[in-house]
């Protein structure tokens, strides 16, 4: 599925609904998290619409998502001092926005904790 009309996600791709871009190829979209959990908070999603990480087709797009995601972490000196990634899937993972997406979460120290 190419996009996904109302999708909150394909919106900001699509500039319906603004965003604070950090990054943008052919096939990914990186911007600013609206509701930051640390002084770095990006999501990259996939420019095509996928509800979720079990509905990824191409495992190729892993790559171009955390390609995108390393050069913003590096660019913002997070590759130095550490970071999270993160991915929730489904109800019972903690997602909310049903369109695939990264986490880069950095610039404060994070609690092991994974919950
Ligand atoms: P999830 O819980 O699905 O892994 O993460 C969804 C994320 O999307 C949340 O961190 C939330 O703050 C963010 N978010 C939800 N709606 C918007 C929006 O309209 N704009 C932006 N920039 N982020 C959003
Ligand atoms: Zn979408």
């Amino acid at each position: 599925m190419a996009q996904k009309s109302d999708c909150v996600f394909c919106k900001i791709i699509r500039s319906e609904i603004p965003a604070q871009k950090v990054y943008e190829d052919d096939f990914v979209f990186g911007f600013k998290d609206i509701a930051p959990v640390a002084p770095i908070h990006c999501l990259f999603v996939p420019k095509n619409h996928m509800d979720s990480l079990v509905h990824l087709e191409d495992l190729n797009l892993m790559e171009k998502l955390y390609k995108a995601l390393l050069l913003v972490a590096e660019k913002e000196g997070l590759t130095k001092t550490g970071f999270r990634s993160v991915i929730n899937t489904g109800t019972e993972g903690g997602q909310t926005v049903f369109h695939l997406h990264l986490h880069l979460i950095g610039g404060r120290q994070l609690s092991p904790r994974m919950s």
